[in-house]
Formats: structure tokens, C-alpha cells, sequence
């Protein structure tokens, strides 16, 4: 089925502009904002008391914004100075909730387009949770690990203050994995002399983390192409995948497509993507990415008969299901239209808004299935949501349990989405049902909650 873009609703257009002119230099944001308020024109127009409590224009202003200066100091003893972010946009369902991010790249437009993502894409899993991002512009992969160290030490020595189980819960997200959380989850504990589980998640699973929360986002994402291409009984098994990137989310993107019977022969990274046409050997991955911390071009060293692209596409490579699973607006719209023409049937975003607004309407013209990153990729959230549950009830859950509930979180998303596409008039358009239907969860709150 092909689906064209719905325009701008005329009550929704001034509220864009005027956020356009509020923040002049962020168009990641702008970016984000103006996807959500293309999909929730038909639900505004049946909810007009939505535009009387002034819910979007509310919804689209951070509750609270904090930039801070992380000093720090190198291995040869200069001191070094990075900027920190924290978001916190929306707490109407919840306390705030979302990553961290570790990346030369990020500026304040980086980290609200993610935090405003994050409100509707928490919402949708039904969990309880608000919308937050936070990060700095630090580069991790230029520091050793004792750098690493000290700076996160650093950066949470300040944003410690803004924290708290029932107020603002971080996470990982790119360049902040296991060993980055461990060093931020510690320096909390010293400062606040409390061993808060709940302040934090993706925690290592002996120390308060829970179990499937490392492939949640991956894992999620596969179960819902798996959901998309069930709709008219179509099967991962058997279909090749395309996968970019090759940290947390990619890597357990590739090994869920293995276990459900597909192939996933491409891994990726900023220097460039391997092709691996017996499948991606995920453990080799992990050890040469995670472990050695090497580029990506190692593994076609170890790995006879696969073949490393340096600075390549990774979308020139023919497939049957797509997962942009490294960083945002990394899959334009050239790259839809080669996917197109190497059969691509589903793209399923483990990144955060990682096709590019011209992508995602030559995929939808196209006929072929697209999952948006706010329902696609929000397994790895909701397990977050878990694993809060079970630090508050001082349990832990089974592997077996934990996927078992993180398999019938995603069915609830993509069931949610449909519907909302469907009510909305646009069946099949899960764009437009992931943003309505996580908008009218966290508008019905702000609407009890009064004008706060
Ligand atoms: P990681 O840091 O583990 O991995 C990021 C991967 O993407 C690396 O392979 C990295 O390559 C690549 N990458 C990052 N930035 C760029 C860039 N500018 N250009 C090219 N490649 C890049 O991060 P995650 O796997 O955790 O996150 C990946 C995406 O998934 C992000 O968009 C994140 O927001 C999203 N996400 C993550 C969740 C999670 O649970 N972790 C939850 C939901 C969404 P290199 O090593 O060369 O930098």
C-alpha cells in the first residue's frame, strides 16, 4: 500500500513556527518536532480540547534544561573542559526517563530532538515513564579508560543534583555503554551515599541491572518487523538483513535476526561496513567492537570470505529487511531508493531517527513496511521500565521472563500503532500511529493534571 505525507494541520503550523523561531539553531529538533505534529493533525482536530489547554504548545518546551562544564583532567595532566546536557522534557507519565549520549556531535539540538522522542516513544510502552535525554559533546573513543573514568566522575559530580529514582532515571545510549554506566552509577553512590538501584538502568546485572536489558533495543526492533511483516503473513525467516552500526543496538539486532531464521550479513561503523554473506559471526563482533574496541575493518581480517567498504553505504547492499541502528539521519533518501531496488520489503529503525524525512516517504510510496524508531526501538526503554520494577521489589527476573515480557511489550506497541493508524485513517502509515497514539497517552495526563 502507498502512503503519502499529510500536510501541516493549520492549527498546528503556528505552533512550529513559533518553536522554529524559539530555538533558531537546532534542526535536529525541528526535525523531530515537525514528524510529530504532521501525525497528530487528524487527532487534534477530534480532540479540540487538546488546542484549548494549550497541551502542544506545552509539549513542545522542556520542562527543565540543564547545561552544565565538565572539567577533567588527562593522562599527560591538562585539564580538559567538555559541555554536559540534561533534558528534562515531559514527566506527565512518569519520572524522566532516557538516555545518555558520548558523542563529538552532540549540541543541545542533538539531545532535545532525543528527549522529545523519548515522550512519546516511553508513552507508547505503556510502562509509566516521562521524556528525558541528556550527554555531552566528549569523545570516548580518544580517551583511555582511566580518562573515561574521571571525566564520567566529573559529569556526574554535577548532574548527580537533577537525579533520583523518582525524579529522573539515565540510561546508556551511543558511547555510553556497561563500563561508562558502572563509573556514573558509582560516583552517585559516593556523593549521595546511597545505593539507589533505581537512578539508574542498563546497570551490570549483578549490581541492581536486569537481565535482557543489554539486547533489549535490538532484540525489540526484530520483533517488530517480525510483528510488521506478520500483518499479511509474511516471516523474518528465510530474508537477508541490512544492518548499520555495530554497538549495543546492531549487535543484538543481528542476533535476534539469527535466531528467528534470518540472515544479517552487514555491520557497519564511521569508518566504513563489512559484508558477510555466511551471516555476521556476532561474537567476533563483540569481541573485536566491545571488547578490543577496534574498528570495524578488523573483523573482515579475521573472518575469511567476508569484505570490508571503507567509508561505504552500507544501503547499496541488496536485502530483504533494513535496521539503521547507529546514529540519526544516517539513511537519506539516494540510500531508500537503493534499499528499494534491492528488494527491501521492511525497514525497522533501531537508531533514533536515523532516515531522513525524504526516506521515509520514498519507503512509503514504495509499499514497503516502516517502522519508526519511537515504537521500533523502544524495547530497550521498556526493559528499562522493568528493570526499575524489580530494583523497587528487590527482585530479579529470569532471562526467560524478562524476554518473555519484552516479547509481548512490543506486540502491545505494534498492536497500539496499528490500531492508531487505522483510527486515525492511515492504516499501515506506523509513523503516524506510533506519534498519535503516544500523544494522546501523554496529552489525556497533561489534561488532568492542569496547566503545569
Ligand atoms: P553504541 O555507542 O553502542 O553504537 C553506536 C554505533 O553507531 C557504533 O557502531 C558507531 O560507530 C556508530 N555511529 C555512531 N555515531 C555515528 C556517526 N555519526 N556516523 C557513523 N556511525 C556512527 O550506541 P547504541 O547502539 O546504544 O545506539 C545506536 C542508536 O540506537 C542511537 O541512535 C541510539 O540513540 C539508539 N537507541 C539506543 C538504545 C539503547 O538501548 N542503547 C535505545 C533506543 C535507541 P563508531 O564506533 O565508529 O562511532
Amino acid at each position: 500500500m502507498t502512503i503519502t505525507t499529510p500536510a501541516l494541520d493549520p492549527a498546528l503550523h503556528p505552533i512550529f513556527e513559533a518553536s522554529v523561531r524559539r530555538n533558531p539553531h537546532e534542526p535536529e529538533f525541528q526535525q523531530a518536532l515537525h514528524e510529530v505534529l504532521d501525525s497528530i493533525g487528524p487527532v487534534v482536530r477530534e480532540h479540540p480540547e487538546y488546542l484549548e489547554a494549550g497541551i502542544v504548545e506545552r509539549l513542545v518546551e522542556p520542562e527543565r534544561q540543564v547545561m552544565f562544564r565538565v572539567p577533567w583532567v588527562d593522562d599527560a595532566g591538562r585539564v580538559r573542559v567538555n559541555r554536559g546536557y540534561r533534558v528534562q522534557f515531559n514527566s506527565a507519565l512518569g519520572p524522566y526517563k532516557g538516555g545518555l549520549r558520548f558523542h563529538p556531535s552532540v549540541d543541545l539540538s542533538i539531545v532535545k530532538f532525543l528527549g522529545f522522542e523519548q515522550i512519546f516513544k516511553n508513552a507508547l510502552t505503556a510502562q509509566g515513564i516521562g521524556g528525558a535525554k541528556g550527554g555531552s559533546d566528549v569523545d570516548p573513543h580518544a580517551l583511555s579508560a582511566r580518562e573515561v573514568e574521571r571525566f564520567c566522575q566529573s559529569f556526574m559530580t554535577e548532574l548527580y543534583r537533577h537525579l533520583g529514582e523518582h525524579t529522573d532515571v539515565p540510561a546508556g545510549d551511543i558511547g555510553v555503554g556497561a563500563r561508562e554506566i558502572g563509573f556514573l552509577f558509582g560516583q552517585y553512590r559516593r556523593i549521595t551515599n546511597r545505593h539507589e538501584s533505581g537512578m539508574f538502568t542498563g546497570k551490570g546485572v549483578e549490581w541492581g541491572g536486569a537481565n535482557v536489558r543489554t539486547q533489549a533495543t535490538g532484540y525489540g526492533a526484530v520483533y517488530f518487523a517480525q510483528d510488521m511483516l506478520a500483518v499479511d503473513g509474511r516471516a523474518v525467516e528465510g530474508r537477508t538483513g541490512i544492518v548499520s552500526g555495530s554497538g549495543n543496538v546492531a549487535t543484538y539486532v543481528i542476533e535476534k535476526l539469527h535466531q528467528l531464521g534470518g540472515r544479517a550479513i552487514t555491520a557497519s561503523d564511521s569508518s566504513g561496513y563489512v559484508v558477510d554473506e555466511r551471516g555476521i559471526d556476532v561474537e567476533l563482533l563483540r569481541q573485536v567492537k566491545e571488547v578490543e574496541r577496534r574498528r570495524i575493518s578488523e573483523y573482515a581480517e579475521r573472518r575469511p570470505g567476508s569484505r570490508f567498504v571503507p567509508g561505504g553505504r552500507v544501503w547499496e547492499v541488496p536485502g530483504q529487511l533494513a535496521f539503521p541502528s547507529a546514529t540519526q539521519n544516517e539513511l537519506a533518501e539516494a540510500d531508500a531508493r537503493a534499499l528499494v531496488a534491492g528488494g527491501v520489503e521492511a525497514v525497522a529503525e533501531g537508531a533514533n531517527m536515523p532516515c531522513a524525512p525524504g526516506a521515509v516517504r520514498v519507503f512509503h510510496e514504495a509499499g514497503v513496511l516502516f517502522g519508526p524508531g519511537k515504537a521500533a526501538n523502544a524495547g530497550g526503554v521498556a526493559t528499562s521500565a522493568l528493570e526499575m520494577s524489580q530494583n523497587a521489589a528487590r527482585q530479579r527476573w529470569s532471562f526467560e521472563e524478562s524476554e518473555d515480557r519484552l516479547r509481548a511489550i512490543m506486540l502491545g506497541i505494534h498492536q497500539a500503532t496499528l490500531e492508531a493508524s487505522e483510527r486515525y485513517g492511515r492504516p499501515g502509515d506506523y509513523v503516524l500511529g506510533a506519534n498519535a497514539a503516544g500523544f494522546v497517552r501523554v496529552a489525556d495526563a497533561m489534561l488532568a493534571q492542569g496547566v503545569i
